[in-house]
């Protein structure tokens, strides 16, 4: 049987890009999805980190299963790391993509490009039963762009520019976001904590 392990999400499209990245390990991936009346988390974490403990372990206490815990968001320098760890929740509580992306360009108007710096920040906890196993940070630089462009990905990928290709990660689509993402990475550096708890 393939070992289980549990996504503390109800994103599907987080879930789906970590489901894509760990495809090759040949696990068993569910997440909140899969469960009724689980546990709010209420993420009042001062990091990224923190949060997605947080959500590691309280998730893992619950279904008694290895968990993977993500938080995630985009930090701009000229807001000083805004958004950042209020991501999805930037214009207002019901966390609208498309009100999130307007008003980091209502904010960033005037703005020439050497001004629009930017990085996504990933932070993936796994947990058990008995706690916390390990914790891993990625990161990715970007440019916001002056429009949203493209229809792949999701939250503020219409926004976010690579610079070696000149064109947005919804814009380039997943093959090519998978490869270099914050989530990407962050998942990259879990690899060996996963192995080694799996005793691979
Ligand atoms: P969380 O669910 O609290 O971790 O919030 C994550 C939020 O950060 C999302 O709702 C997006 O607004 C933003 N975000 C995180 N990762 C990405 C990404 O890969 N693309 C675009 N936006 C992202």
């Amino acid at each position: 049987m393939k070992p289980e392990l549990v996504v503390a999400t109800k994103n599907k499209k987080k879930l789906g890009e970590i489901k894509e990245i760990l495809s090759d390990l040949g696990l068993r991936i569910v997440s909140l999805v899969d469960y009724s009346r689980t546990p709010r988390i209420i993420e009042n974490g001062k990091t990224f980190k923190e949060n997605a403990i947080k959500k590691a372990v309280r998730i893992a206490h619950f279904t008694k299963k290895l968990t993977l815990g993500e938080d995630s968001g985009l930090c701009v320098d000229a807001l000083d790391g805004a958004p950042g760890i209020y991501s999805s929740r930037f214009s207002g509580k019901e966390k609208d993509d498309s009100k999130n992306n307007l008003k980091v360009l209502k904010l960033l108007e005037g703005l020439p490009l050497n001004k629009r710096r930017a990085y996504y920040v990933c932070a993936v906890a796994l947990a058990d039963k008995n706690g916390l196993v390990g914790v891993a940070e990625g990161r990715c630089s970007g440019i916001i762009g002056f429009e949203p462009k493209g229809n792949s990905g999701f939250g503020y990928d219409p926004l976010f520019v690579i610079p070696k290709y000149k064109k947005t990660f919804a814009e380039l689509g997943e093959r090519v976001k998978h490869k270099m993402s914050h989530r990407f990475r962050a998942l990259s550096r879990s690899r060996k904590m996963l192995f080694e708890y799996l005793g691979r």
